[in-house]
């Protein structure tokens, strides 16, 4: 291979969240040497220029940080042999990946973290009051949401989490209904590695691991709010 004229670029738009997939050709610079890509929902994701096609000015609007990071790369690197990734050096994390279609494929696919490793990468394993049950439990939810048994009876599937010191919650923003899940002690563990599916019912709160204690903690709450 003397001269590769066409490369990929994956990146996450910092507006949407989605991963969006780009084609670059080499000669999209041959005119006024200037190529902006956009996402689907309309945000800029990254602006590339070039004078000569052989130094480029890359920036991208970092999904991590909101902020707009810049890049100086040479030909061989943007049409190169392996995925180069675009990181933020904020959070040491990258926000997507430069190169060879099957190379930021296959990059992308790993960078698909859980949010247990994505917890311990930020730093919050500390907080929690026993940081190996919790992220026992985040991976065994993680495997259920990657075999689509994760979700709401209401039909949605992207659940939003919430880590607290002692437990996770699971909320779901197309009705009202919340998940509780204890997770400060092994039984905790044991229950939920039980479950091969877990689905909130529809505008309910369910504790779904130690109704015992749940019921206790949301006594103190009510409580904590007629006091206040
Ligand atoms: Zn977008
Ligand atoms: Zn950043
Ligand atoms: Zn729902």
């Amino acid at each position: 291979m003397i001269l590769k004229t066409n490369t990929t670029i994956a990146i996450q738009c910092s507006q949407c969240g989605e991963l969006e997939f780009h084609a670059l050709s080499l000669f999209a610079f041959s005119g006024q040497g200037r190529k902006d890509l956009l996402c689907g929902c309309g945000a800029g994701l990254m602006s590339i220029a070039s004078r000569n096609r052989q130094q480029f000015n890359a920036s991208y609007v970092c999904a991590y940080c909101g902020e707009t990071h810049y890049l100086k790369l040479n030909r061989q690197v943007i049409w190169g042999k392996e995925a180069l990734p675009l990181t933020c050096p904020d959070v040491v994390a990258s926000v997507g990946y430069i190169g060879p279609k099957q190379k930021v494929t296959q990059a992308c696919h790993e960078r698909e973290k859980s949010i247990g490793e994505l917890a311990v990468e930020l730093g919050y394993e500390e907080e929690f009051e026993n940081p190996e049950v919790m992220l026992r439990i985040l991976d065994h939810l993680h495997r259920l949401a990657k075999k689509s048994d994760l979700g709401c009876a209401c039909g949605n599937q992207q659940l939003t989490f919430e880590l607290l010191q002692d437990r996770i919650e699971l909320y779901c923003e197309c009705c009202e209904a919340v998940g509780v899940i204890y997770a400060d002690s092994a039984d905790n563990v044991h229950q939920i590695e039980g479950m091969n599916s877990l689905y909130l019912e529809e505008n309910k709160t369910w504790l779904i691991n130690n109704p015992l204690r749940g019921q206790h903690i949301s006594k103190a709450n009510k409580e904590e709010k007629k006091w206040r």
